[in-house]
């Protein structure tokens, strides 16, 4: 891992925050991306390691023409990404789909579905290019199984997982790996989010449940970020033991 590019999204808290720490740790250099520029700049001060080994981005993964122009204007020592992890993400609101909100639908599909493919559309042909690259997709267990209210929030992430099925297929007769990690409850901000910062209903979805940390999450997509290369883990679930 010592001085490999990892593109993280979504680094600003989180699961995303939690990779940062794992791979700053086992030597990579980080591109850290999320729109809040301060909680970025606190993560990269807790890191120890030099500041050359990490560069920040202020960057809204639902953008098409940022992501774009923030992929093409990296400093030249930055340019050839070794690991892409396609994390950003959000679900908003649990309700039925009749009575859905229109803007929550625009954000989850935007943000979950057609980031991660801007992201994904813009980095993977230099790793063609240079014969050498992995794309970490952050799925869930709402692309397996749909719970009730979950409708369009399970159905970007059973999106996420036929994307990196399909970029896998697309990728065949390259080095280029595809891995799809797929957790189930992980105790994050996520919840807040969920409900637009009403943290007690945020609480009690972890109520009966130990969820998983995001560190847990962090240590599976190391894992498989750090296979002999001619291993491709294709998809992982991990779950709270006692989720259903
Ligand atoms: P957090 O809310 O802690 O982190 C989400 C991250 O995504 C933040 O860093 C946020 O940064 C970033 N983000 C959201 N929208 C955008 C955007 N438009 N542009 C750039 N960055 C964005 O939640 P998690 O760490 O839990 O979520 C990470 C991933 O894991 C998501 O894809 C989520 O769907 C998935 N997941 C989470 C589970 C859970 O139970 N927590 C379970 C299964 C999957 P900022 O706001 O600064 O832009």
């Amino acid at each position: 891992m010592q001085n490999q590019i990892v593109f993280i999204t979504g680094a600003s808290s989180g699961i995303g925050a939690a990779c940062a720490k794992i791979f700053a740790h086992a030597g990579a250099k980080l591109i850290l991306a999320a729109r809040r520029w301060e909680r970025l700049q606190q993560l990269a001060n807790s890191l120890d390691i030099p500041s050359e080994k990490i560069h920040l981005l202020q960057l809204d993964v639902c953008d098409r023409l940022a992501v774009e122009s923030a992929i093409a204007n990296l400093p030249s020592s930055w340019k050839n990404i070794d690991i892409l992890i396609n994390n950003a993400g959000l679900s908003r609101g649990l309700s039925k789909l009749q009575e859905g909100d229109f803007q929550d639908w625009e954000e989850m599909i935007d943000t979950n579905i057609k980031g991660l493919l801007y992201l994904t559309r813009y980095v993977v042909p230099g790793m063609v290019e240079r014969n050498h690259g992995h794309v970490i997709n952050i799925g869930s267990i709402a692309g397996h199984q749909t719970y009730p209210g979950g409708n369009v929030y399970c159905g970007t992430k059973a999106a996420v997982k036929a994307i990196s099925e399909g970029l896998k297929q697309d990728l065949l007769g390259t080095p280029v790996r595809v891995t799809s990690v797929d957790p189930g409850m992980v105790e994050t901000e996520f919840s807040q989010v969920r409900f637009h910062g009403d943290t007690e209903r945020a609480k009690k979805v972890y109520a009966g449940v130990n969820p998983l940390t995001p560190d847990d999450v962090a240590d599976v997509i190391f894992f498989c970020a750090t296979r002999a290369s001619h291993v491709n883990i294709n998809e992982v679930i991990l779950m709270p033991v006692d989720q259903a």
